[in-house]
């Protein structure tokens, strides 16, 4: 099996430091940007299997780019999970309304990181549609 690539887009340096170890252990590669600058110069050279998106940028909303990443093509099939320390009621179908297929919640829980990345990667992208 190739191994899966994750494109960490986080500015804290702790969260990502622990993201890209506890993923390391799990057999992915980490590819790191800690801004929109990075994450769009990351994207332009390779599509990853996943993006992780922190979702407060510093100067950046994280939300924001991801409506502007889907608007490339290439980024059709492209899960991304948004990051997140405060998730509150109504967070989950806004991420998800904005391009998101699901949010992982901040301070990263070590026991059901790779598990929730693993999970999101199964279901792949998830489109909205209308209700049925
Ligand atoms: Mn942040």
């Amino acid at each position: 099996m190739p191994v899966r690539v994750v494109l960490v887009v986080e500015d804290n340096e702790q969260n990502m430091e622990l993201a890209t170890y506890v993923l390391e252990e799990a057999g992915f590669e980490v590819r790191q940007a800690v801004d929109a600058q990075e994450a769009r110069r990351e994207l332009s050279r390779a599509v990853p299997d996943l993006v992780l998106m922190d979702m407060n940028l510093a100067g950046t909303d994280g939300l924001a780019l991801v409506g502007d990443l889907r608007k490339n093509p290439a980024h059709d099939e492209l899960p991304i999970l948004a990051l997140t320390a405060h998730a509150m009621r109504g967070d989950r179908e806004r991420f998800l309304e904005g391009g998101c297929d699901g949010y992982i919640a901040k301070p990263i829980d070590v026991k059901t990181f790779v598990g929730e990345v693993e999970a999101a990667l199964a279901r792949g992208r998830q489109r909205r549609g209308p209700k049925p």
